[in-house]
């Protein structure tokens, strides 16, 4: 089923392995997709309906995964739009983490003190259909050119508080290695940045952009981080597989982060067995968001319950390393915050010779009492001199 040369006859290998061919050759309309298997109604009114309203596009790759017999398919869901997209649901915001009002230069969002959002480009390999960026994504802003990347520099040069600069877009990787030592030196150049962070797919829906080259390239550019976004096992193939190992091999972490997507991988079996096989990779799980108010995504959508009941099922029962934080971006540009399930049954007050302390429940249900000590000051004294405070 998942052998590319039945679904892209004629297609040599050498093309296959290349990503500038895969990107090339994006499915991009409602014909081209339908010249590889039957559509839904569904789809066929969704592709019809989103025609004006968001871009759409499909390597190569990433539909040879799609399952042709199941319109629920994991991959087939993320990459091609149903009429529910165009419907709309109420709530829906243009700028759901109201970003335009953080954004002091085109291509920076600025929300928290310390870090900023830099958009490096507004196209993508495959337009993911909860895309939560759809706005920039959708084209109507234009491109974002080397003088808004200047300017965006120019910004992050300007702000010493600014320690951690998540590179994302759109696509990062869509540009060509050149573009992207460019930008990543101009970063890296200024002295208060610590740290870098790329924001990709590309090992999800384009693993071939990951060469034994671009990884080497990122490499230097260290401490960088790249952030990528496989949402279900389905995406975990040998060449996801390859595409991360050229990164860690590299010396490059790779994090994950993951949208819970309903009736895509809205279960704790989805969840668990992603996460499983990304530590495998050897990518950390370190988001799973809760889906943000984008235009368009209303069906794709949980009830906040849904991953709190996931992360429920998995404490105790897999590597805590296989556990994300679950996370809300507030709307109103207000930031992201975490939620968990709560093992905290509540305080004891101290009472006599007892100190106080915590009843909690276990991941399998049993009462434990932790107690507090009942000294309770918890400066460190060697701060003064390790931070050389003045006394
Ligand atoms: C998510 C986000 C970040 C990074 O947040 P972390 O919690 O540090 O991963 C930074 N800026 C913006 C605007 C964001 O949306």
């Amino acid at each position: 089923m998942n052998d590319w040369r039945e679904r892209f006859p004629g297609v040599a290998e050498a093309e296959w392995r290349d990503w500038r061919w895969q990107q090339r050759h994006a499915l991009r309309t409602p014909e081209a997709l339908a010249r590889l298997f039957p559509l839904t109604e569904a789809e066929r009114r969704g592709l019809e309906l989103t025609r004006a309203s968001f871009r759409l596009g499909v390597t190569p790759y990433y539909a040879s995964l799609i399952d042709a017999d199941h319109p629920s398919c994991p991959i087939r869901r993320q990459a091609i739009p149903v009429a529910a997209e165009a419907a709309g649901a109420p709530g829906d915001l243009r700028d759901p983490l109201g970003e335009d009002a953080h954004r002091p230069a085109r291509s920076v969002v600025h929300k928290y003190r310390d870090r900023v959002l830099f958009l490096a480009g507004d196209t993508c390999s495959v337009y993911c259909r909860h895309c939560t960026r759809r706005r920039i994504t959708g084209g109507e802003e234009g491109g974002f050119d080397r003088s808004a990347m200047e300017e965006g520099v120019a910004y992050v040069r300007a702000h010493p508080e600014v320690r951690d600069v998540l590179v994302s877009g759109g696509d990062p990787l869509v540009l060509a290695d050149e573009r992207l030592e460019w930008l990543l030196g101009l970063l890296r150049e200024v002295p208060h940045v610590q740290i870098l962070r790329l924001a990709t797919r590309a090992p999800v829906t384009n693993p071939m952009r990951v060469t034994p080259e671009l990884a080497r390239l990122l490499r230097r550019f260290a401490p960088l981080f790249v952030v990528t976004h496989f949402n279900h096992a389905k995406e975990c193939t040998p060449d996801a597989a390859e595409a991360c190992g050229l990164l860690v091999d590299a010396g490059v972490p790779v994090e994950n982060q993951s949208v819970l997507l309903r009736g895509v991988n809205s279960t704790a079996r989805n969840v668990r067995t992603l996460n499983e096989k990304l530590l495998t990779f050897r990518v950390r799980p370190y988001y799973l968001h809760q889906g943000d108010l984008a235009e368009g995504t209303g069906h794709l959508r949980t009830p906040l319950s849904c991953g709190l009941g996931i992360l429920e099922e998995l404490r105790g029962r897999t590597s805590g390393l296989a556990i994300p934080h679950l996370a809300v971006d507030l709307p109103g540009g207000l930031g992201k915050v975490t939620v968990q399930p709560s093992w905290l049954l509540g305080r004891a007050d101290a009472g006599g010779a007892d100190a106080g302390g915590h009843w909690f429940r276990s991941y399998e249900g049993r009462r434990a009492f932790y107690p507090d000590p009942p000294e309770a000051d918890c400066g460190c004294p060697y701060d003064a001199v390790f931070y050389g405070d003045d006394a």
